[in-house]
């Protein structure tokens, strides 16, 4: 009974105060949601504007990937260098103007406020100096009771072997620029402050590989500006190494045949004819990329031989004679001349008003012996019957006037010119007389020193080119593993039947047994090539030579050009006799013989 009472009153209460219940559960239920959003929601949100007022990054660099030549000498390392650097968060507030006086006192920097401001902004180290030498270190150092925040750190700093002689093979490093950061281009996107950039060369076209990952520790800094404690670091992963195709035993050969030619200035371009790997390739004058950033690289900017200048890549010259070869299989294959058919020489030939002249009187000459000799009449009269637009066909066929395709940037593609190019360019016709320039290489043919080398290298393989290269492969440092690895691009560019092949091959051989090229003849090593002589309108002609080796086997092909060298005979083609001697080890056969002897 007590109970079916006691039920009927909590009943009564239920019903009479239904609404004041509802009303507490609201109430209950907004408290709660607000709790909960004090302290879940809010704690993290104060936490995160804690962490970004308190932790900091300071940066740590990677060792950046080394070069290795094909036989293991490694072309471009490391070494410890100083580097002073500023902490702006170290300070309680952003750093006072006079800080950054005293700083910009003793930097070489310029811009030092700038670059200071935006680290403390984004909390980070800040690179004030790097490469110090010892009298800078000191002067840091003593520097660093009265400014808080500086510190002098151990980093790593390119270091090259042979540094000028490959240079413009290599390049250079040097830090990322304020402009470079500034722009919203995706190559710079994480870059860092102060982080090296690759600059011309392997350094450029392969810094993604090189450069590594910034490491650092994550750093808490208390109210007064204080380092109370490091909370987590990140090891720098170093950047991976490259192996590349070029002996730097044939650089140092080439580098000094060209420093002993007359004007000390030119390029070599050496391929492997079986693959286009490169073997050597040298642009002379050169720099020294350690020079970068310092005082002492000022002297290369007012150098009027141009040692920043990548002859080897982009400087554009006149084939000259060279340009014969793409001549006499142009005509060969048209069927406008025959291996016997022969021109008169008699020192010149005139043609409508004009006379275009022969560097001797030859005679009665044959496409062998005008080439082995170097007949330009018989090559005018060649060009006569071929018409220009052969001539700028094969031109096409052998690579100029295209990019080869190495992996280097900014190559240059050169120049074929034509009677299309010629009405664009000057609204003027194509004259007779610009096909028989043609025909000599002359006029406004234009190629590179890698064009020239293509170009031979493809008559070596009868008209299949290979693209060159010079990075053979890049391994992770950890892991040992093959991170990029050289493909072999080849392609039939010129289609010549073989008895044009084979002719062609006669009269290089020619050039060396009998003829201009007679300097590079190396008895049981069949040589094959033809030398040049490119006129210039600054001062003597340039001295060119292109050649390859064995000629039953090519493996190697080689182009030499010699500023204001003279005739390529004389200039070009003792420097490339010096790059073969090394290549095929003659020098050494010839030495152990004479050990013999005593
Ligand atoms: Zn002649």
């Amino acid at each position: 009974m007590w109970q079916q009472e006691s039920k009927s009153v909590y009943d009564n209460f239920v019903l009479r105060n239904k609404t004041l219940i509802l009303f507490f559960v609201f109430v209950f239920f907004l408290l709660a949601t607000r709790l909960f959003q004090l302290q879940i929601i809010s704690a993290k949100y104060y936490a995160l504007v804690s962490e970004k007022q308190c932790l900091h990054i300071v940066l740590e660099r990677p060792q950046r990937g080394k070069i290795y030549d094909v036989n293991g000498d490694i072309l471009a390392n490391n070494e410890i260098s100083f580097a002073a650097y500023f902490y702006p968060f170290f300070q309680r507030n952003a750093p006072s103007q006079e800080t950054i006086n005293k700083l910009q006192k003793i930097s070489r920097k310029k811009n030092l406020e700038e670059i200071i401001q935006r680290g403390y902004k984004i909390g980070k180290s800040v690179k004030i100096a790097g490469n110090l030498s010892f009298e800078e270190m000191l002067r840091y150092s003593e520097q660093k009771v009265a400014l808080p925040g500086l510190s002098v750190v151990k980093e790593s700093r390119r270091k090259y072997l042979s540094a000028t002689q490959n240079a413009h093979l290599i390049g250079y490093v040097n830090e990322i620029s304020k402009e470079e950061l500034d722009t919203t281009a995706e190559e710079y996107a994480d870059y860092q402050p102060g982080d090296l950039v690759g600059r011309t060369g392997i350094e450029q076209s392969f810094d993604s590989y090189l450069r590594g990952n910034n490491g650092g520790w994550q750093v808490e800094v208390n109210a007064q500006g204080k380092q109370t404690r490091v909370l987590n670091r990140i090891d720098p992963v170093a950047g991976s190494d490259v192996y590349i195709t070029i002996d730097n035993k044939l650089q140092e050969v080439a580098t000094q045949a060209i420093a002993q030619t007359v004007s000390g200035r030119g390029a070599l371009v050496a391929l492997d004819t079986k693959t286009g790997a490169v073997k050597a390739f040298v642009s002379a004058p050169s720099f020294n990329p350690e020079y970068v950033g310092t005082p002492k690289f000022s002297i290369y900017l007012t150098d009027d031989t141009s040692p920043l200048f990548n002859r080897a890549l982009k400087g554009l010259y006149p084939p000259g004679s060279a340009f014969k070869i793409i001549s006499l299989l142009g005509a060969l294959e048209n069927g406008n001349i025959s291996v016997e058919g022969t021109f008169f020489c008699n020192g010149s030939l005139k043609v409508g008003d004009k006379i275009f002249h022969c560097e001797g009187k030859h005679g009665e000459i044959s496409a062998i012996g005008a080439m082995t000799h170097s007949c330009n009449v018989y090559f005018y009269n060649l060009a006569l019957k071929t018409g220009s637009a052969v001539l700028e066909k094969y031109a096409r066929y052998f690579g100029f006037g295209e990019k080869t395709g190495i992996d280097l940037y900014d190559e240059k593609s050169g120049l074929v010119p034509g009677r299309e190019w010629k009405f664009n360019k000057f609204k003027e016709r194509w004259q007779t007389g610009d096909t028989l320039n043609m025909a000599i290489g002359q006029g406004q043919v234009l190629c590179t020193p890698l064009q020239l080398a293509q170009m031979i290298s493809c008559a070596a393989n009868k008209g299949y080119i290979y693209r060159p290269y010079i990075v053979q492969s890049i391994k992770n440092k950890q892991s040992n593993e093959v991170l990029y690895s050289a493909t072999i691009d080849k392609r039939l560019s010129v289609k010549a039947s073989e008895k044009n092949w084979q002719i062609l091959n006669k009269a290089l051989e020619s050039v060396i047994r009998n003829g201009t090229g007679k300097g590079c003849y190396l008895g049981s090593i069949r040589v094959a090539g033809k030398t040049g002589t490119s006129q210039t309108s600054h001062g003597t002609a340039h001295a060119i030579f292109v050649c390859f080796a064995p000629v039953d086997d090519p493996q190697i092909a080689i182009a030499v050009i010699v500023e204001n060298g003279g005739s390529g005979g004389t200039a070009a083609v003792p420097v490339a006799r010096k790059v073969l001697e090394e290549y095929f080890k003659i020098v050494e056969v010839k030495k152990e013989k004479d050990d013999k002897k005593q």
